[in-house]
């Protein structure tokens, strides 16, 4: 791949990834052919790469579709009333807090107990040709998502927002009504407990069918990405920056939790405390944008500075990085909440999310060469721009 420009290369890294390995779940074989192949290929720059294994749930959807269940069990165990109740309300408590850590991405007892997957990290550093002053680290994820129903169309997106919306509402009424029994002592009050129940379950339903989908080809999400790191790796080892030190790092199971990023950081974080972190996404089609606010139900913004960095370097490749809200979370959701600096680079088609995403049809032929070299020159802006600060 030598002679490759490094868009071309990153198309090349993204097909042996899409169509040699093929869809890449997280905590599967597959995701581990893609952390050899990754890893490898930062050897073959001579680089030395650092391997990290970890444990990690297999699944996104289990713990908070266990959640629901559990807090659905709770108001049946609290018919009878009695005792019963007491028990009802501690396990809806554990439900709704279990929940709320989960959607917030920490680390709970429930997600630990469900954590028998085994995923790994892999990164290299090169460093500055001159004294070093700043650390960049380049990463894109490993793993591709399930193709959930929810996702496949704008009207199952709808229902299932709807039902989220209701699901953390019923998550909240259901440990409320039942301390309200055991303070007050009224009895059953079935039309509620119907409306809750049935909500819960098909919440429920609507969760765990992912777990029944098979994993997305990831073209997009994140193959692209992973072939733009592996092409940068390669510039940035033959003509490193003047101070910064640059890390390329491919995490394991983001798709389920960033379980990659959350280990890695357990591991490097006084090393990387000072570190400015370029996440990599659906980079493969469209237009320059940046995740400015992510999160499922709270919220993590990006860093003033790191933002204007991205906007100004956008603007020197005449382009104009669109401002952009996710209603998901990706790496940067933790970077940022752990008091780190990371910033979510994107590409958008037409100004609209990726109707690909999280879908079987997320394929090569969706990805488009000029979107890669934009993304190439736009990283080297953001680059250059890093390594002039002192
Ligand atoms: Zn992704």
């Amino acid at each position: 791949m030598t002679n490759l420009n490094p868009a071309a290369e990153a198309l090349e890294h993204a097909r042996y990834l899409v169509e040699e390995i093929g869809p890449r779940g997280s905590a599967t074989p597959q995701e581990q052919a893609a952390h050899a192949y990754f890893s490898q290929q930062l050897e073959k720059l001579a680089l030395q790469v650092t391997s990290q294994d970890f444990s990690s749930p297999k699944s996104a959807w289990l713990p908070v579709g266990l959640c629901v269940l559990l807090s659905l069990f709770s108001l049946l165990i609290s018919l009878p009333g009695g005792a019963l109740l007491y028990v009802a309300l501690a396990l809806a408590c554990a439900a709704l807090y279990w929940a709320l850590r989960e959607v917030n991405l920490d680390d709970t007892l429930l997600n630990r107990l469900l954590s028998s997957g085994k995923s790994q990290n892999a990164w290299a550093i090169i460093p500055p040709a001159g004294e070093k002053h700043n650390t960049v680290i380049l990463l894109a994820h490993l793993d591709s998502h399930r193709t959930p129903l929810i996702m496949q169309s704008q009207f199952f997106s709808k229902i299932f927002a709807i039902f989220s919306l209701l699901g953390y509402v019923s998550l909240a009424a259901v440990p409320l009504y039942l301390a309200a029994r055991l303070i007050v002592g009224f009895a059953n009050n079935l039309p509620l407990l119907l409306a809750l129940a049935v909500v819960m379950a098909i919440l429920s339903a609507l969760i765990l069918q992912a777990d029944f989908t098979p994993y997305s080809p990831g073209a997009n999400d994140n193959a692209a990405s992973v072939g733009m790191a592996l092409a940068c790796a390669r510039q940035f080892a033959s003509q490193p920056l003047a101070h910064t030190e640059l890390w390329i790092l491919g995490s394991g199971c983001e798709e389920v939790g960033c379980y990659g990023i959350r280990r890695f950081l357990d591991r490097n974080r006084s090393a990387v405390r000072q570190a400015r972190f370029i996440d990599l996404e659906l980079i493969g089609r469209g237009e320059p944008s940046i995740v400015v606010r992510e999160g499922l139900l709270f919220k993590q913004g990006c860093p003033p500075d790191l933002r204007l960095i991205a906007e100004r370097a956008a603007e020197r490749i005449g382009r104009k990085a669109q401002p952009q809200e996710s209603p998901v979370y990706g790496e940067s959701y933790i970077l940022n909440k752990q008091g780190f600096a990371s910033i979510t680079l994107n590409a958008i088609p037409q100004g609209k999310p990726d109707a690909y995403w999280h879908t079987p049809r997320d394929t090569m032929d969706k990805l488009d060469p000029a979107t890669l070299e934009m993304i190439f020159a736009w990283i080297k802006e953001i680059f250059v721009e890093i390594d002039r600060r002192a």
